[in-house]
């Protein structure tokens, strides 16, 4: 079929050959206990890029094992926060140093853009590390007045061996944000990444030794959830996990601790952002924002902002301006100059090729897009529906992908409630040129993050997590040090006789 949509030729044989294949346990790549291997699948071709190895049980007990010895030894714990920051500066130099092939690597397996890669990805990832690296040598307690003749404070240990499953809509950036902090503040990591992307945390592996970081103190598994990710969320030895991913695996993750050691956890799941134009707002600016907060990393993006609301003052002008935006985004091969690249994975194109089958079957308007690009790689189509009901299957649940939902609005107080009734919270939107509009709809929105005229800004000191079903913790910032330390209450007396 025909598409109004520009496609890049998808002929780019793949730039770069991942070298590593293999787990990093214990300071060294080894196969699976197994032997077992599974395709990794490039989204742009559907030809398989490697077989990489498939931990499961068995691996990941080694690792646990090995992450577990590190802690006690204290070659990392007890080297002091100044060396620690010291060997994670030196880790963000190799991957800087290293960064076109990180680049390279993360859009072969993951399909984004190459620019975005090169842009975002692997700078941010670079600078999550520095930003972490300065926090080392500053985890500190409280001396605290107490009612009595003592003499009390606290301290801020580090947790222990912590699990970390991360997902593939920012493969290497997601496992610096979960490392870092761990890092930090002393602890050691059996890092499980997603099945689908797992080359540039491979390759990370090859850094670790040369950044001077002790064997034991970051593991890397590859492996499927169910299995890999189920026996580290199980495991008796594991003091902490941290996840990101969707809600029904989160929950999992939950009872996975519940039932097992009580294991700490922190979430970070999935979203339905609101983000909501006002009648006041420069048009143009809020059609090219609301654009990039959807559309962004193939709208495979947990704040994607896929609950536009625009007021119905300024509906129809909204409409056509980004009805002609998502229309002009070019998509094709992503080692070129496009907005967008594949779907990450045949799965992920089917359920959002489901999503749009039933907005079309309830009624919504189908103003661009809906269809597949090309009958080679997971490409969709710029896709935008208006008319939404708050009823739909695209309103409600979360599509993580190129799927822009347009709804009307009239009051604010009605914006608010519909805003608010969603089971999640992640990130939320406004755009206004009125302050006190901004205040009040920034406070009335239950959100983890609310962006006022931006959307998609990040930053490593900024604190980034879920109200609601969208999770528990927060990650990044000064906010995620609480996620990987214990608090230690250390009391004695002002004076005491027997001494
Ligand atoms: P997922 O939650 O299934 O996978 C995320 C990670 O969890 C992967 O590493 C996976 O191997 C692991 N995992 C899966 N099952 C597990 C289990 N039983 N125990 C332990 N670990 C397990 O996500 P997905 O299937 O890749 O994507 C499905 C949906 O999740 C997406 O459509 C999207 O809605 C959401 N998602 C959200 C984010 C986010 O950043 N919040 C990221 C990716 C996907």
């Amino acid at each position: 079929r025909r598409s109004n949509f520009h496609c890049r030729a998808i002929a780019s044989p793949p730039r770069i050959v991942p070298a590593q294949t293999k787990l990093w346990i214990d300071g060294n790549f080894v196969d699976a206990v197994s032997g077992k291997t599974f395709p990794v699948i490039n989204p742009c071709t559907e030809e398989i890029i490697a077989n990489v190895a498939e931990a499961d049980e068995a691996d990941v007990d080694l690792a646990v094992k090995a992450a577990r010895k590190a802690f006690d030894t204290g070659a990392w714990t007890k080297m002091g926060g100044r060396q620690r920051g010291y060997h994670m500066n030196k880790l963000a130099d190799l991957l800087e140093r290293d960064a076109e092939e990180f680049a390279q690597l993360e859009t072969l397996d993951n399909g984004k853009p190459i620019f975005f890669s090169r842009a975002a990805d692997i700078p941010l990832s670079v600078s999550h590390l520095r930003y972490y690296a300065g926090w080392a040598d500053k985890i500190q307690g409280k001396t605290i007045p107490t009612g009595s003749e003592h003499f009390a404070y606290t301290l801020h240990e580090p947790i222990g061996v912590c699990a970390q499953i991360t997902p593939w809509n920012f493969p290497l950036l997601m496992a610096t944000w979960k490392i870092a902090p761990a890092l930090a503040t002393g602890n050691t990591i059996v890092l499980k990444v997603a099945e689908q992307t797992p080359l540039t945390a491979l390759k990370l592996g090859e850094l670790i030794d040369e950044a001077g970081i002790p064997p034991g103190v970051i593991n890397i598994l590859t492996g499927y959830g169910q299995t890999a990710g189920h026996a580290l969320s199980h495991h008796m030895d594991v003091d902490k996990i941290s996840f990101t991913g969707s809600t029904e695996v989160g929950r999992k993750i939950l009872q996975a601790s519940a039932g097992t050691n009580l294991k700490s956890v922190s979430l970070e799941l999935g979203g339905k952002s609101a983000v909501i134009v006002c009648p006041d707002t420069d048009v143009d600016q809020a059609v090219a924002d609301t654009h990039f907060a959807l559309f962004f990393n193939m709208g495979q993006c947990c704040v994607a902002g896929s609950r536009l609301f625009v007021h119905e003052d300024i509906y129809e002008e909204f409409v056509e301006k980004a009805v002609a935006a998502a229309k002009a985004r070019t998509v094709g091969d992503p080692f070129t100059q496009v907005d967008q690249g594949p779907q990450v994975s045949q799965e992920q194109f089917e359920t959002i090729s489901g999503y749009i089958q039933s907005g079309i079957e309830q009624g919504a308007t189908l103003a661009t897009g809906g269809r597949r690009i090309g009958d080679k790689g997971y490409f969709i189509e710029p896709t935008v529906f208006t008319d939404v009901r708050d009823d739909m299957k695209i309103y409600q649940e979360e599509i993580f992908g190129p799927v822009m939902s347009i709804i009307k609005w009239r009051t604010e107080e009605e914006v608010i409630a519909r805003a608010n009734q969603s089971q999640y919270g992640l990130g939320a939107g406004i755009w206004t040129k009125n302050h006190n509009t901004a205040n009040r709809l920034a406070r009335a929105l239950k959100s983890g993050t609310v962006w006022i005229n931006c959307y998609n800004v990040f930053d490593d000191a900024l604190p980034f997590g879920g109200y609601k079903m969208s999770g528990m913790g927060r990650d990044k910032g000064e906010y995620a040090l609480s996620n990987y330390t214990e608090t230690k209450c250390v009391i004695t007396p002002l004076e005491n006789p027997a001494w």
